[in-house]
This record gives C-alpha cells, structure tokens and sequence, in this order.
C-alpha cells in the first residue's frame, strides 16, 4: 500500500494516546475548506509503502502508543484491513477517520474489533450536505448508514464537522443535532484557513458563533466539545 504522509508524531489526532497519523490519498468528496487537497485525485508521489511504514512503528515502539489512520478517505484502500491488522500485531490500538461513505467497509473494520475509536465528519445538515461535501446531488444514504453503524455499535466513535462561516448556520447544527440526537460525542472545529485549501474566500466563524453554535447541539448529543476554540 501507498502511503501518501507520515506525521510522525500528535497529540491532537488520537484522544488520549501519542499517536503517528498515517495519510492516504484519494477521496470522493471534494470539500471546498479541506486541508489534504493535494491527497484527493491520488497522484500525489507516495512518501513510503506499507513495509516501511511497519518498520518505522516497530521503531517507535514504547516511544507512541496509537496510531491515527486518516486521508484523503481511508476506506478507498481495499487492503487497510490488513495493514490495520499488521499495526495491531505491533501493538498498536488504531484510530480511523471517515467520511462515511463506506458503510460495507466501515462495518466490516468494527465488526472484526479492529479499530479502537472511529472520528467521522457530518459535514453539514442534509440540505446543504453537497454544497459543503464539494458533490452535487450526493447520496447521503452511505453516509447515514455509517452513523447508524456507529451509533449502534460498540466501538468508541465521535461526529465532527469543521465549521466555515459561509457554509454554516444554525440550521446546520438543529439538523445535525436531530441527525445524531443521543449520540456519545460531537465536536465543532473551527475552520483554519491555508495556502492549500481547495477554494479561497472562506473563513472561520467567530468563538462566539462557534459557542453557540455548540449550544444548539448539546441537549441533544451526551458530550459536544470545541476545537480550534480558545
Ligand atoms: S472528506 Fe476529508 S479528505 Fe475528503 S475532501 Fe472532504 S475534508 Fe478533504
């Protein structure tokens, strides 16, 4: 397997852990605010296969106690299931971002124990889903599968949605709340602009707007947090 990114090492992108972050290119989305944009269409140059990656971990061992799995979209690789299963062999717990889109997959990797916490974007409410998921007309069905997986499952999991001043507004959070009302954690991040992300002119919503924002969800979801947010 192509592996398209290595962060060597965070604190943010695991809850919890000292995590690595592995990268993969490709994706079926395309999101006006998305900060891998030169991971999307797959072309990029690799920067190491699966074989280098291993031996990179069996390195680090003692030194990180998870690895984050993340994209471009993770489950467009027909073979992480068995990359994730080597990872685990090392020791590692793994955490898995999605976009949703793959609810065979998805169903498949938490079935089988695999991944210790999934993080799964809800972009927006359903009415503005293919405006900020950068696909007209997109079939949310995959998607709502994906939180009925996780909802209904036993793995750890959250919902998060970037947050962008221009695709954003309070309907998006009475919808995403009723969409995943009694669901374990939600977490609003606050857009961060960069030279590369895909479409210029967007912005990061105020901290008060965030906050309120976060207000609307929360008698509806057990635990909603803010990142990016002071
Ligand atoms: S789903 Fe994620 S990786 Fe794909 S375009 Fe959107 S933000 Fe970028």
């Amino acid at each position: 397997m192509k592996i398209h990114g290595l962060q060597k090492m965070t604190l943010l992108d695991f809850p919890g852990r000292v995590a690595c972050t592995v990268f993969f290119g490709g994706c079926d989305m395309r999101c006006p605010f998305c900060h891998n944009a030169e991971l999307l269409d797959g072309s990029a140059p690799p920067v190491m296969d699966e074989e280098e990656l291993l031996a990179f971990l069996k390195k680090r061992q003692g030194l990180l106690d998870g690895v984050a799995i993340t994209g471009g979209e993770p489950l467009l690789q027909k073979d992480l299931p068995q990359l994730i299963f080597r990872i685990r062999e090392l020791g590692y717990p793994v955490k898995l971002d999605t976009n949703g889109t793959h609810p065979d997959r998805l169903d498949a990797l938490l079935r089988s124990g695999a991944v210790e916490y999934v993080a799964m974007d809800i972009k927006n409410s359903p009415e503005r889903y293919s405006e900020t998921a950068g696909i007209p007309g997109i079939d949310l069905a995959p998607v709502r599968e994906s939180v009925a997986l996780l909802m209904n499952g036993k793995t750890t999991y959250e919902f998060r949605t970037t947050v962008v001043k221009e695709l954003h507004d309070d309907n998006s959070f009475y919808r995403i709340g009723e969409w995943i009302r009694g669901a374990e954690h939600y977490y609003l991040q606050k857009f961060t602009d960069r030279d590369t992300v895909p479409f210029g002119g967007l912005h990061a919503p105020e901290e008060r707007q965030m906050r309120r924002w976060a207000d609307i969800v929360r008698p509806m979801v057990h635990t909603v947090g803010l990142r990016g947010v002071e």
